[in-house]
């Protein structure tokens, strides 16, 4: 292990530190106020476990754990000091412990429920794991250039129970949505063009008309071709807006409460005329 004890990983790196307060880069480090809870702590600490010079304590188990693992470490090391890769070793670190089953008992509830909602069920592969798109004719992205990946998540994909009522109806949703949403982005496209052509020949009638070259009816004709054209054009671009909230919803993006009241069509009094 190449690690200098040098402690760059406690910081950001440090051309882009601008001031004390926000040097610190590892929240580690930062709550646990010694050594070891750095990244460079934990490599020398996981090193003298391996060596077998010291044991696994309470502490030890609270200093793998309290890591976030959010890299920083392994930025700040690759910027200021070695191309190491302390965050592969900190993953290591913690799954050594756990397979020595020496996790903080806080973790125990969430482990237990984790594996009683595993028992029995779902798929065992990755193979299996995609078992619920079987027969929608969905592409596969690890193989082919898609537009759109849809994830169905952990849950949704291995409980039998909701692959066909949540990941296929959504997926089925949203595809044929995207099939909406290519033909109408046609749509808009050859709207506008034909919008922008009449808009020119309105503006010419206007020119010719102003100049003495020719009747007003031809400016009427112009605008009578113009006014229709634009209003297709709006409502393409209001369909093709409505098709991207669709498939956004039917990702799981959700609405919002308020928008959906104000966007409910008005009823109308029984007594209006
Ligand atoms: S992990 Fe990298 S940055 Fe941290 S002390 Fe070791 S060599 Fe220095
Ligand atoms: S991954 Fe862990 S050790 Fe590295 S910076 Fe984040 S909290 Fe600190």
């Amino acid at each position: 292990m190449r690690c200098t004890r040098c402690s760059y990983c406690k910081y950001i790196p440090y051309d882009l530190v601008k001031s004390s307060r926000f040097a610190y880069g590892c929240p580690s480090i930062k709550a646990g106020k010694f050594h070891s809870y750095s990244a460079g702590g934990k490599l020398v600490t996981a090193l003298s476990l391996m060596d077998g010079r010291s044991e696994v304590t309470d502490k030890v188990v609270d200093i793998a754990f309290k890591c976030q693992l959010c890299g920083n470490c392994d930025v700040a090391c690759k910027m200021c000091r070695y191309d190491m890769e302390p965050i592969m070793a900190l993953r290591e670190f913690r799954a050594h412990l756990v397979e020595m089953d020496r996790v903080p008992e806080s973790y125990r509830p969430i482990i237990e429920r984790t594996r009683a909602a595993m028992a029995g069920k779902g798929p065992k592969t990755p193979a299996d794991r995609n078992a619920w798109a079987e027969g929608l004719g969905l592409k596969d992205p690890s193989t082919e250039a898609v537009d759109v990946v849809f994830y169905a998540g952990c849950k949704y994909s291995m409980e039998e129970s909701l692959r066909e009522t949540r990941a296929r109806a959504a997926a089925q949703f949203a595809s044929s949505n995207d099939v909406t949403r290519a033909t109408l982005e046609e749509q808009v496209a050859a709207q506008e063009k034909l919008v922008k052509a009449l808009r020119g020949y309105a503006r010419l009638a206007r020119l010719q008309f102003d100049g003495g070259r020719a009747p007003y009816s031809t400016v009427l004709q112009a605008e009578e071709q113009l006014f229709p054209a634009e209003l297709d054009w709006a409502a393409a671009r209001a369909q093709l807006c409505a098709s991207l909230v669709g498939i956004y919803k039917a990702m799981g993006g959700g609405w919002v409460a308020a928008a959906e009241r104000l966007s409910a069509s008005p009823t109308r009094p029984a007594s209006s005329p």
